[in-house]
């Protein structure tokens, strides 16, 4: 099986991050991983950029985490990919399938409800799904659920709960949505817990990776480094 991460941030894109890009690629190459896909915190999120700039300015900043990868991926032999981790007050969402170029054709975004905006994104092709749907965290309210406005859920969130998970797993079953997971990875090689998706053959490019989740062709793995 071909193992890829699906929820890696990075430094500089992601305040919270700890690892560069070139060090994030180096460790999933030495883990056997076939590539990546970095999803730093998007423009309504955790993102290092001064959120008062024009939005031109803003997406052009975000994808240069996903460019400075991508110009890396042949050195360090791991094939990377782009995707977004969009927030909602405390609550997130994984959007993998949109280019810099839809994003820059798509302001209006900034001004739509969440549930207007993940719309949006499904019916432009995107594939979304909820992150950690139970975290529980001091800057978090309340427990928000969107399962009409995603395709599938985090059942298993490398730094998260057992309880969280196990939570988000039966949300998961009960609405009928696409089981997934990733490690949300801030810490580069320090991570000790890992998950994503395995399938049988490689992955071409983001397009490729949306329709083979939407055909549940994806294989949840965990690893639990020493
Ligand atoms: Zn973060
Ligand atoms: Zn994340």
């Amino acid at each position: 099986m071909y193992l890829y991460e699906t929820h890696l941030h990075t430094l500089p894109t992601s305040k919270c991050a700890r690892a560069s890009v070139r060090e994030n690629l180096e460790f999933y190459k030495s883990l056997g991983y076939k590539g990546v896909f970095i999803t730093n915190h998007f423009i309504d999120g955790n993102i290092s950029v001064d959120r008062r700039l024009p939005y031109e300015d803003k997406i052009n900043y975000f994808f240069e985490g996903c460019e400075e990868g991508k110009a890396l991926a042949k050195e360090i032999g791991l094939d990377v990919f782009e995707g977004i981790e969009s927030s909602y007050q405390g609550i997130d969402f994984l959007v993998y399938g949109l280019s810099k170029e839809w994003f820059l054709a798509h302001p209006e975004i900034e001004s739509l409800k969440k549930s207007e905006e993940l719309r949006l994104f499904m019916e432009s092709g995107a594939l979304v799904i909820q992150a950690h749907p139970f975290r529980g965290s001091d800057y978090i309210d309340h427990i928000q659920l969107f399962p009409k406005v995603i395709h599938g859920v985090e059942i298993y969130n490398a730094n998260r709960t057992d309880f969280e998970n196990r939570q988000a797993e039966i949300f998961c079953e009960n609405y009928g949505l696409i089981p997934f997971a990733g490690s949300d990875n801030h810490a580069g090689a320090a991570q000790l817990h890992l998950g994503g998706m395995a399938f049988d053959t490689p992955l071409k490019d983001e397009q490729d990776f949306v329709a083979r989740i939407l055909d549940s062709k994806g294989e949840i793995f965990k690893i639990v480094r020493e």
